[in-house]
């Protein structure tokens, strides 16, 4: 053992997950496995045809979610949710999920209840099945969940696939996970201050809200890529924010991007969260997370086949040597930051 000490937060998230990469040694894709490291799912195949995706996400009580404002049937809806919106982003169908369970001294039985009935919703909501997993005591409330997907080797979409020339593509609409967060964490912080005077009204902030205690992996739009006949040339889901996606899809691919801010699609409650606050709402849709939206790399002759409320076309695949570029509405032209909701790097989560 060296008894040098390099913090974890010196690579930051991804520069860690690199390393660690490079340690497991060799890791190709090669024979059956298609796809390893470094995508929203790894891949193989099963059949001449077929493959299958598996995926890995954790929530920790602390980092992911606090539980005074995650009631815990949300929790378990959300944990299933954003593992299949990893197999979403591989265009894959969502099959069966294992979940190891880290539980801290104060969670009752009847909180499990609670969460696992969560879970149950979830897996019926995105017909999928709870198989298994493992139980165990935690210093906080952490789960794991690990689902396998399904789907035909030629429809499967990676990061790597975009090419120059391609339009840059999201489904719905984006910052609203975030404008929930921040009024959750006011709500929190009156709470804390005011006690039993304080008298929340949330109508205002009800959309922002579900979308980040709630949100929901855009399975209906791989069905209906499918029933299209449409293939995106990559895939990737917006848990990191909108910027920190655009980077891993341009990195993987080969490629460099242009995003035009104005056409960021933002919903209004979205707007109004970021204008109390006098902030930015362009900032709530590049760099705010866990949107489970697709981010996605389109033949522009494929757009026309696409339902256009589905999507928006938010900027165009370059050349990589043109770099990462966010244009302004006032036409300036800056380096996109890959900052986004990375572990290690910030101090909010
Ligand atoms: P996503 O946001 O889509 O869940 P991540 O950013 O978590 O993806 O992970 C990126 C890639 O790195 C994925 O292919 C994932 O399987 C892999 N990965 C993440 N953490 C580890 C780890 N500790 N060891 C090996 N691979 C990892
Ligand atoms: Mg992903």
């Amino acid at each position: 053992m060296s008894d040098r000490f390099t913090p974890v937060s010196q690579l930051g998230e991804f520069g860690l997950i690199d390393r660690m990469r490079d340690r497991l040694g060799e890791n190709a894709p090669a024979g059956d496995l298609l796809c390893t490291i470094g995508d929203d799912a790894a891949v193989y195949r099963v059949s001449e045809t077929t493959a299958h995706v598996v995926t890995a996400d954790a929530l920790i009580e602390g980092v992911h979610f606090e539980r005074t404002f995650m009631p815990w049937g949300y929790l378990g809806r959300k944990a299933v949710a954003v593992n299949v919106s990893d197999v979403a982003a591989m265009n894959a169908q969502a099959l069966y999920a294992v979940i190891t369970m880290g539980l801290p001294r104060n969670v009752s039985v009847e909180m499990v209840d609670a969460l696992y009935d969560g879970l149950r919703a979830g897996c019926e909501a995105y017909g999928i099945r709870l198989v298994g997993g493992d139980t165990t005591a935690a210093p906080q409330m952490t789960l794991s969940v690990t689902v396998v997907g399904e789907a035909p080797i030629d429809r499967i979409t990676y990061r790597r696939g975009a090419r120059p020339g391609d339009l840059l593509c999201v489904t719905g609409d984006v910052g609203a996970a975030y404008a929930g967060l921040q009024v959750l964490i006011e709500q929190q912080r009156a709470m804390r201050e005011l006690g039993d005077a304080y008298e929340p009204d949330l109508s205002p902030y009800r959309r922002v809200i579900a979308r980040q205690l709630t949100p929901a992996a855009r399975t209906d739009v791989v069905a209906d890529w499918a029933r299209r006949a449409v293939r995106p040339r990559a895939v990737i889901d917006v848990s990191d924010g909108v910027a920190s996606e655009v980077h891993h899809l341009c990195r993987a691919s080969a490629c460099g991007a242009v995003v035009h801010a104005a056409a960021l699609p933002v919903d209004p409650e979205t707007r109004a969260v970021a204008d109390e606050r006098m902030e930015d709402v362009d900032t709530f849709a590049l760099f705010g997370g866990e949107d489970y939206e697709l981010l996605f790399a389109l033949d522009p002759a494929d757009a026309d086949r696409l339902a256009p409320r589905q999507f928006t076309v938010i900027g165009a695949f370059t050349g990589m040597d043109e770099g990462i570029v966010l244009q302004t509405p006032e036409g300036d032209a800056l380096p996109l930051e890959a900052a986004g909701f990375s572990h290690f790097e910030t101090d909010s989560d």
